[in-house]
């Protein structure tokens, strides 16, 4: 049920929020910030599992990450529907939950679902905000969209320092039993599902960390640059 939280993260599918900034969500948690996770699709069109399959873990993912709430919106796998009618779901999503931060994917990916998600979720989060878009709910607009990247590799605004909250990113995407490696499974074998998959995020998380000094790091975009108060603090750390 969707609820007023501080940030919400949106996604193409089960398991992007995970895979990028699931260790960003679990550090603002236990920083006592509310956080709520939507994905557009309900992920039918993966090679492994069900949408009732993967339902199950990403509620089990969220539980594991503190998120205050997980909803599923339906645009359709594969070729997530980008009209007014969704437009203004997500408009409504906003309104209700009035956060002031929104995250997306940025829309320059590999895969199609990820740029239109990146690009309705910041087009809504700015038309939430126009009074005169008259819905059941009052306007709210957020300070900002912030994107985060999945497959292609942008040149980050900022990286939050995750280090003590890694492992519990890991937790949360073993609980997508059926989509990530699992020695056990007889479900056919995807790139994702390989080992070397998962190594290839612990290799991301330490490389985005290594840019800021610290064990572990996610990435993040914004179109405008974040507020700066303590340069010296912004960049402790990285000289011993
Ligand atoms: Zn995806």
């Amino acid at each position: 049920m969707l609820e007023p939280v501080d940030m919400i993260f949106f996604g193409a599918h089960p398991d992007d929020i995970e895979l990028s900034c699931g260790a960003t969500i679990a550090k603002a948690v236990k920083d006592g910030l509310r956080v709520g996770i939507i994905e557009l699709t309900r992920g039918e069109l993966g090679t492994r599992g069900t949408p009732k399959i993967r339902r199950r873990e990403a509620l089990k993912a969220a539980g594991i990450l503190g998120a205050r709430f997980r909803e599923q919106l339906d645009f359709g796998d594969g070729g997530i529907r980008t009209g007014r009618d969704e437009e203004m779901q997500i408009v409504a999503a906003v309104r209700r939950c009035k956060p002031k931060v929104v995250f997306t994917m940025w829309p320059d990916d590999r895969h199609p679902d990820h740029i239109r998600t990146g690009q309705i979720v910041a087009q809504a989060s700015f038309l939430s905000g126009l009074r005169a878009l008259e819905t059941d709910l009052p306007a709210h607009r957020p300070q900002v969209t912030i994107y985060y990247p999945q497959n292609y590799l942008v040149t980050p605004s900022f990286v939050v320092d995750v280090t003590k909250t890694w492992k519990t990113k890991m937790r949360a995407i073993a609980a997508f039993k059926s989509q990530f490696h699992n020695p056990k499974s007889k479900e056919p074998p995807t790139f994702i599902a390989d080992k070397k998959f998962l190594e290839m995020i612990e290799a991301r998380g330490r490389h985005f960390g290594a840019l800021i000094g610290v064990e572990y790091g996610e990435a993040f975009m914004t179109k405008q640059p974040p507020k700066v108060d303590d340069i010296i603090a912004a960049y402790e750390g990285r000289e011993p």
